[in-house]
């Protein structure tokens, strides 16, 4: 049984929290040289140092260290000036140390917060500060596979297989402090702070944030209590894996711990796995607590201590964050609050931005990706920013069309051709035939059998109503699949039906 959402929030109130995890885009692993580059074969990416061979001994990336203190900046966090990497000591197969090496009571960035936009209720956004507890810098696992069975998981597999080429790759982890008091507004505030952050991650530069490919992962904590009572019991839903999927763990959650929460139940401390098709959770584990881990101090590793004078380079070097990016745009560019807003929602704004920079005029970028790009992301279940084209290219083709080479129709086939892999939009248009036809003697035939085919449209225009030779125009174009030149179409059928412009 389950309560409905706004139902559960008029009655309980929701506590969220939010524990981030980014792959850092470093050239080299977390604690020794090996490669990090994605697709390579199994088990090519591995030493003795992140296969954890005895005797092998670590050494911490530079460079880790420092996107990990600009993440740290950027959210307004401090930066400690001296601390330490622990050991979490837990058995899992993909993890080939039996201890991951992690941070745990002295973490590299602390107390900070990220301000993001929800639509308030008029519509207009209105700010939300989410307050970080931490970011800490720790280190991914291998992966594992499960082989021979219907599923893909360890229940029904023949055997299974590990790769250790993640196992080490740098991973940031992002945590959040409880947020408490957004109302009916929790699954949304959820999804808004992970498509903010993953923004500011972006300009940082420091990951490539793609969550279908899980360099960005999120575990959403909820819990709900009656107003005026303590906390709840909190769940934490795992490895979340889309931003509509962070605002749907929220709302189940809601839904099923305020059903339990009437009956009178308990919620249990527990991990939940959640589930793309159905947007429902199931439970995983019940939750160790971090004294099971055995935490302490890496032995093997100096500590750090980050030069104040560095830190303050890296500060004052920092780029503007996402929200003083929109504010210029909407500013220089002339776009309403409401048009970023919508910009932001749709996860487009970055790349509106980036194909501006590529030379598109504001509104034509807008409208490319929050029309035909912001539709195919839909249709293929993917964010905008994961499809395979490249704001450039999207400048490239609002070019064709300002300079009349394609119609908006043809810019839509030239986008499909790029989506598809069939290169860059030049190619897409010489290889599919799109440019735009204005030849008027190639057009003649299609203007006459649009005017022997709907006779009555024809006689109403000549009689004077002139509007009425769009559906004329319409067929014309439906007949050169798009790619006549409109303006040209209805000159040729208003000089053969004798009517003046
Ligand atoms: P763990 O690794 O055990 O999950 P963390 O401290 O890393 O613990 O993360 C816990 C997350 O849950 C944090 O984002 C924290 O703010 C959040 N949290 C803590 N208490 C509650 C609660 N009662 N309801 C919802 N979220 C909570
Ligand atoms: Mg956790
Ligand atoms: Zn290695």
């Amino acid at each position: 049984m389950t309560v409905p959402y706004d139902q559960a929030l008029s009655e309980f109130e929701a506590v969220i929290g939010l524990e981030t995890h980014v792959e850092l885009g470093t050239a080299a692993k977390m604690f020794c040289g090996c490669d990090t580059s994605f697709g390579a074969e199994p088990n090519t990416h591995t030493c003795p140092v992140c296969l954890g061979l005895p005797g092998a001994l670590p050494v911490v990336n530079a460079q880790a260290i420092e996107s990990t203190i600009r993440i740290g900046l950027a959210l307004h966090c401090d930066i400690a000036a001296w601390c330490r990497f622990a050991r979490k000591n837990y058995f899992y197969p993909d993890m080939p140390k039996n201890f991951q090496t992690s941070q745990y009571d002295e973490p590299l960035c602390t107390g900070g917060y990220l301000d993001v936009d929800v639509p308030g209720e008029d519509g207009t956004p209105e700010v939300v500060r989410v307050p970080i507890e931490r970011v800490h810098l720790e280190e991914d696992t291998g992966k594992s596979l499960h082989v021979g069975g219907a599923t893909g998981r360890i229940h029904g597999a023949s055997h299974s297989l590990v790769d250790y080429n993640r196992a080490g790759i740098p991973l940031v982890e992002i945590v959040t402090r409880p947020v408490v008091g957004t109302g009916p507004r929790a699954a949304e505030v959820a999804r808004a702070y992970v498509a903010e952050l993953r923004d500011v991650l972006r300009g940082l530069g420091v990951s490539d944030v793609r969550m279908e490919q899980g360099s960005l992962r999120c575990d959403v904590n909820v819990s709900l209590n009656r107003p005026g009572q303590p906390w709840g019991t909190r769940s934490e839903t795992k490895n979340v894996n889309s931003l509509r999927s962070v605002e749907r763990a929220v709302r189940s959650e809601v839904e099923r711990q305020a059903a339990r929460l009437r009956d009178g139940e308990r919620i249990v401390q527990e991990t939940r796995h959640f589930h793309e098709d159905t947007g429902l959770s199931t439970p995983g584990r019940s939750k160790e607590e971090a004294t099971d881990y055995r935490y302490f101090p890496e032995p093997d590793l100096a500590p750090v201590a980050p030069d104040p004078a560095w830190v303050a380079e890296l500060r004052a070097a920092l780029p503007d964050p996402p929200s003083v990016r929109r504010k210029r745009l909407t500013a220089e560019l002339g776009l309403s609050a409401r048009d970023s807003a919508a910009m932001v929602n749709a996860g487009v704004l970055d790349l509106v931005l980036a194909t501006v920079e590529a030379g598109a005029p504001a509104a034509e970028a807008r409208n490319m990706w929050l029309g035909p790009l912001a539709q195919a992301a839909n249709t293929r279940g993917v964010e905008a920013a994961d499809l395979p084209v490249a704001p450039a290219q999207v400048a490239r083709v609002v070019e064709l069309v300002s300079s009349g080479a394609l119609t908006a129709g043809l810019a839509r086939q030239v986008v499909d051709g790029v989506l598809a892999g069939e290169g860059e939009p030049d190619d897409v248009v010489a290889g599919r035939g799109l440019a735009v036809v204005s030849d008027e003697g190639a057009l003649g035939e299609a203007v006459d059998a649009a005017l022997a085919a709907q006779p009555a449209v024809a006689e109403k225009v000549r009689a004077g109503k002139v509007q009425a030779v769009g559906a004329l125009v319409g067929a014309v174009m439906k007949a050169t699949r798009g790619q006549a030149d409109a303006p040209v179409v209805r000159r040729l059928l208003l000089e053969r039906l004798g009517v003046e412009g």
